[in-house]
């Protein structure tokens, strides 16, 4: 079992990091706020230290918390391990990248402490995602008495909360789920990636699959296209069906729902430019010999693009991600919207950072305070929506996520 030291100890200093130890920083210093006096100290580490150094000064800045800062490379298990050693914290939030998530989780049970990440296991090599490789920790995190969070972002993450929280209060049953993922934001770039590029381009040109009838049914990546119009005048959007890890796990945990599916908006400048990289071979995650040395395109790709972490300055509008699920209530089938905006101009004011990494940080923070207060505590791997949705939907409205109900009348059809 983790020692109660309410430290934590966050790994990866880049756009999500940096909220998460704002964020992390915000409930340190309130105290006994309505989240209670959990978090007692914040490690920032990260590959590159002097980005966790950035942050830890921006952080002292705006809310007084000093944050101890360390560098480690998260790939390497027992690095990872002696840091935790040293550290002594109680919980772990890994911001870093999916490739790390293995060797964090390996070195969690090392050193007994529990474990939350925002983005399920990827291999470097192969561009797929899926739950198993960390589902198959289950049995070792409960032996040891420890927890492992998975998915605390927000897709995955709040949309797995919506979801328990339509099956709990606004359903008797979900049948279909649409999770619908707007970005209404500008960043002012001829091209960019909201989040780690390298993952982002990994995830859009990955073969679709979405759920239909008890099964995945994959199609080609970015071929169904829909309009959709947003709530609160964030404007109407073209959005596209792709997979999204959150799929598996809800499909499990809600064995009623029969077609799910994820879509997600890219402008038209976006998707011209992605298709020239991907013609010309800059997608690619196989080493190309290139003067006497060996280079990933996309990973060169990557060096080159601006750093999500720093389009906050630049970055207008709002983000609209909500899950649009339809059953039965009360004998009558009905279909609801539950949804978050978020203004990335009010979150660069507060914390930095442009919405996308807010909105994945928040939540983060959220997951951390609901395992560390007991409130979601109970050893083993779990995906978000296995706990009772109401005090992680509570925390969303005080801490910078607020979310509404649609009125039913209104819901948009996908079709
Ligand atoms: P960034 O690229 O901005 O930041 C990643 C950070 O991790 C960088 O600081 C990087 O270090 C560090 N890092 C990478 N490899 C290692 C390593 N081996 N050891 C230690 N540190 C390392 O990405 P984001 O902040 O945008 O994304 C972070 C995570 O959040 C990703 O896993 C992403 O998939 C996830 N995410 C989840 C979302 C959700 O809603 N669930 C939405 C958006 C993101 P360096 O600076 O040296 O490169």
């Amino acid at each position: 079992m983790a020692e109660h030291t309410g430290r934590v100890l966050i790994v990866g200093a880049g756009g999500v990091g940096q909220v998460v130890a704002h964020k992390c920083a915000q409930v340190m210093a309130q105290g006994s706020g309505d989240l209670g006096r959990v978090i007692t100290g914040i490690t920032l580490a990260s590959r590159t230290v002097s980005k966790c150094e950035t942050i830890a000064a921006d952080v002292r800045a705006r809310t007084g918390v000093g944050i101890d800062t360390r560098q480690v490379d998260a790939d390497d298990t027992s690095r990872m391990a002696a840091l935790i050693r040293e550290v002594s914290p109680e919980l772990v939030i890994n911001v870093a990248l999916p490739y790390q998530d293995l060797s964090i989780m390996d070195a969690c049970l090392e050193t007994g402490v529990h474990y939350l990440d925002t983005a399920n296991y990827e291999p470097p090599d192969t561009a797929h995602f899926e739950y198993s490789w960390q589902w198959a920790y289950r049995e070792r995190f409960r032996e040891a008495g420890l927890m492992a969070l998975l998915g605390s972002g927000f897709d995955p993450g709040v949309t797995n909360v919506f979801t328990a929280y339509i099956n709990k209060h606004l359903l008797d049953e979900i049948h279909t789920l649409d999770i619908v993922d707007v970005n209404g934001g500008d960043h002012g770039q001829a091209f960019a990636t909201n989040f780690n590029p390298e993952i982002n381009i990994r995830e859009v040109t990955a073969p679709c699959r979405h759920w239909e009838n008890g099964s995945f049914v994959e199609t080609p990546a970015m071929s169904t296209r829909r309009d959709f119009t947003c709530p609160e005048g964030v404007g109407s959007y073209s959005v596209y069906r792709m997979y999204h890890e959150e799929l598996e796990s809800l499909v499990q945990t809600f064995p009623t729902i029969r077609t799910a599916r994820f879509w997600m908006s890219f402008s038209e400048a976006y998707l011209t430019h992605l298709q020239v990289l991907q013609n010309v071979g800059m997608t690619r995650i196989d080493p190309v010999p290139f003067q006497g040395q060996e280079i990933v395109p996309l990973q060169f790709l990557k060096a080159v693009l601006p750093e999500p972490a720093g389009l906050g300055k630049t970055t207008r509008g709002r983000t609209c991600i909500g899950v649009i699920a339809g059953g039965p209530r009360d004998g009558e089938n009905r279909r609801v919207y539950v949804y978050n905006l978020c203004d990335h101009e009010d979150a660069f004011r507060e914390v930095g950072s442009q919405a996308v990494s807010y909105t994945t940080g928040v939540p983060a923070m959220i997951g951390a305070v609901m395992m560390l207060s007991g409130t979601w505590m109970a050893p083993g791997v779990w995906n978000m929506e296995e706990f009772d949705p109401d005090p992680f939907m509570a925390a969303l409205n005080r801490h910078g996520l607020p979310w509404s109900v649609q009125d039913p009348a209104q819901v948009a059809e996908l079709g």
